[in-house]
């Protein structure tokens, strides 16, 4: 059990593995890196190592599990949906404070750190310059730049990078029924996050992304049909932005076969049969993509998912 357990992500676990060995803990973490790969899976892991009664991330004592199935009392966890506001802020204040009930420390994962309001960022400031000795600060980000520098420079950072293909494909290999065909697409459109392999997994996902590229490719082309698509795609929530990846990563693919001819170079290669190669034309694919850039961009902020997907999709069908 423990870090053994997690594929990858070699460097932050050896630093965090010095901090354990070493008995001193810094009082704030920040990890930050790419959406989906990993970061608060280990930070949980982390804890456990903390928590658990032999200090080996057992996974079998009662503190493990307790953090395993998250209802440890000393491990407070804050998920920023849309954002992490000063209620949320104070009330972390006030607590931190208190005792632990059970465990000699007590851990607080701040997820989606960059969605931390102004007031909630000012609020925590304070705990973070003086914070009771017992308390362990994880801020989570995949939007280093957008967390407060004032909050960054407070905590120890960790970086972490994507997963390789070939560690992807050994997970998918491990711990889904995925054979290696399945295993090895999977590590490919997975962009380096394991959670986004783990979304492909669902055949209607993937059908659905079927469907995305006939369009581009100018097959069952109609607004009623692009329509549809982009509706059941605002429907999927997180599934979103790893439509707009792939949509990027299909575009990408074409530029790379314009320019290289080498169809063994490109992503998407279970939908090589679907797009017309001759046809692409360059202006437009360039266009195309910062379209997607753009698209994804504004996402950040509360708009119509339908009608930004729906008005992408209207574009990149001609
Ligand atoms: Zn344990």
């Amino acid at each position: 059990m423990g870090f053994e357990n997690i594929i990858g992500h070699e460097k932050p676990k050896n630093l965090l593995r010095m901090f354990l060995e070493h008995k001193n803990i810094p009082h704030a973490f920040l990890f930050y890196g790419q959406e989906g790969i990993g970061k608060k899976l280990i930070a949980k892991e982390f804890i456990k190592y903390l928590f658990c009664e032999t200090a080996s991330a057992c996974g079998e004592c009662r503190p493990c599990k307790k953090i395993q199935g998250g209802n440890h009392p000393d491990l407070i966890t804050i998920e920023g949906e849309d954002s992490i506001g000063i209620d949320q802020s104070r009330m972390l204040s006030k607590e931190i404070y208190e005792y632990p009930y059970e465990s000699e420390k007590r851990a607080i994962i701040l997820d989606r750190a960059e969605r931390l309001t102004h007031e909630a960022a000012n609020a925590l400031l304070k705990t973070l310059e003086e914070p009771p000795p017992f308390n362990h600060f994880f801020l989570i980000t995949s939007a280093e730049q957008e967390v407060p520098l004032t909050i960054r420079s407070r905590c120890t950072r960790v970086f972490f990078t994507p997963l390789v293909r070939e560690q992807l494909k050994q997970f998918f290999l491990m711990k889904t029924d995925a054979d290696e065909e399945r295993a090895d697409l999977l590590a490919r459109i997975s962009y380096g996050s394991i959670g986004c392999g783990l979304f492909w997994i669902e055949e209607e996902h993937l059908l659905l992304r079927r469907m995305i590229a006939e369009l581009v490719a100018g097959k069952n082309r109609s607004f009623v049909n692009a329509s549809l698509i982009a509706e059941k795609i605002a429907k999927t929530n997180s599934g979103f932005s790893i439509y707009l990846a792939f949509l990027l990563s299909l575009f990408r693919d074409m530029l790379v076969v314009k320019y290289s001819q080498d169809f063994t170079k490109i992503v998407n290669r279970d939908l090589e049969g679907v797009l017309d190669w001759q046809i692409i034309d360059i202006q437009w694919v360039e266009n195309t993509i910062k379209r997607i850039q753009e698209t994804m961009r504004i996402m950040r902020y509360n708009v119509n998912r339908w009608l930004v997907f729906e008005n992408l999709l209207f574009h990149v069908m001609r």
